[in-house]
């Protein structure tokens, strides 16, 4: 490889470090490009340290994401003057020139052409991909994860009035659901108890396919095929919902009765002027209707607070609504402008103030309803996926279907990775805590 990549037979092969900020796509994608050049000879070394190369895949969702971003390639160009820094993700999408500018940046690579992130360093013809938002080769593990995530659609049509994503991701696109399919069989053969399908747009999985493909049917194909490991679905829109997947859930274990369902407002007329497309009510009787499919379904959301024209009343109806949904996990985010979007140019904004103190609230009173709910599985059986083992109190923790976390007394060791049945004896804040069964 060494003679390949130009470099006399006595040199080392290059170091490369890698970074992922940001969302399961981005990290995933990292995953991906390590599979690459670990695959051709390339040793990966911490990203703290000196390395010839550094792989920064970016992310742009708030103006903290920019801020990460920028230091981290400080300080790999302090790590080592005379690397090569690679920028690629959403930051390097939208704002390419403040990237190129930087000290020690030798290549930045948008979102839609990471594929081609390995052909430019190696230069090796059979490294050279055709322009698309997929890896041909996919991945077969996850580093130090005891969960896979899998890019299955990218992209998004929706342009919500506050949100970057469509014009850094593109739109929509599905993946060929046979690579997607040979993915997972490669990632149980890994032995992946839990693998979390991911997109930006999950749920409109399949719709620039064609031929009958949906989030839905993909599931089933991937379930209908030998496997030991479950299925989790990342974040998905209520607008692409179908009840389909409680009917699933309530079929198969293998499918976890949870869904992170991005709610983004409790109030209709911010709902509105996000351009979420649905109403609380909509809401509502979606969630009415997974849970007449499946009673005890974990639901989880996002919530924004502080959306421009928000005013106490609406922020009062929206913390109203999310505790009477009974979420046992809620996501809370202050409003952040971003350039380019249509709530940037909306009237209104909140002081600062004024959305820290209601990100306070919305949290107090999410927290609430969430120990309310979590409080529900008290005396259930459940499977948990162990993530990790504290030596001092002798316990493992991990995530059960629900997606609740999970704290598993006198836990034996070596239990990583794998799914474990606890009985659930009590309630720890918003943790369940019980014995293996
Ligand atoms: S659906 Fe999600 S990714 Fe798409 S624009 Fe709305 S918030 Fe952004």
């Amino acid at each position: 490889m060494r003679q390949r990549l130009g470099l006399p037979y006595n040199t080392r092969m290059p170091d490369v470090a890698f970074y992922s900020l940001g969302c399961k796509l981005n990290q995933y994608e990292v995953q991906a490009l390590r599979e690459g050049f670990l695959g051709h000879g390339y040793r990966e070394v911490p990203f703290e340290g000196p390395a010839d190369y550094y792989v920064v895949n970016s992310c742009t969702v708030t103006a903290d994401a920019d801020r990460t971003t920028l230091a981290l390639v400080r300080s790999a160009h302090r790590a080592n003057p005379g690397a090569q820094i690679v920028v690629t993700g959403c930051l390097a999408t939208a704002d390419a020139a403040q990237l190129r500018d930087l000290p020690g940046v030798t290549h930045v690579v948008d979102n839609r052409r990471k594929n081609s992130i390995l052909y430019r360093i190696t230069g090796l013809p059979e490294t050279a991909e055709e322009e698309s938002p997929f890896f041909e080769a996919g991945i077969s593990y996850f580093e130090d994860k005891t969960r896979a995530f899998v890019k299955v659609q990218d992209g998004c049509d929706y342009f919500c009035s506050f949100c970057k994503i469509p014009y850094v991701r593109g739109r929509l696109a599905s993946r060929d659901p046979r690579r997607i399919l040979e993915e997972l069989d490669r990632l149980d053969a890994h032995g992946y108890r839990e693998i979390v399908l991911s997109g930006v747009c999950l749920g409109s999985y399949g719709r620039d396919l064609g031929d009958g493909w949906s989030l839905a049917r993909l599931i089933q194909e991937a379930l209908s095929r030998p496997g030991s490991y479950r299925i989790r679905l990342s974040s998905i829109d209520p607008r692409d919902t179908p009840l389909e997947l409680a009917r699933i859930m309530a079929e198969t274990p293998r499918l976890c009765p949870h869904l992170h369902l991005s709610l983004q407002s409790g109030d209709d007329d911010t709902l509105r002027r996000m351009r979420r497309g649905y109403t609380t009510s909509d809401y509502a009787r979606l969630v009415e209707g997974l849970r007449r499919g499946v009673p005890d379904i974990g639901l989880s959301t996002d919530i924004i607070v502080g959306f421009p024209g928000e005013d106490d009343e609406a922020h009062r109806r929206s913390e109203a609504f999310v505790a009477g949904v009974g979420f046992h996990r809620v996501h809370v985010f202050p409003y952040s402008e971003r350039e380019r979007t249509a709530a940037a140019r909306m009237e209104n904004a909140q002081p600062a103030e004024v959305i820290q103190d209601r990100l306070a609230r919305m949290d107090r009173a999410a927290r609430a309803s969430a120990a309310a709910a979590v409080e529900t599985w008290i005396g259930r059986t459940v499977t948990v996926l162990v993530e990790s083992r504290s030596l001092r109190a002798g316990c493992a923790e991990g995530f059960s279907e629900h997606y609740a976390r999970c704290v598993l007394e006198s836990a034996e060791e070596g239990l990583r990775g794998s799914l474990v049945r606890m009985k659930v004896d009590a309630r720890d804040g918003l943790r369940l805590r019980g014995r293996s069964v």
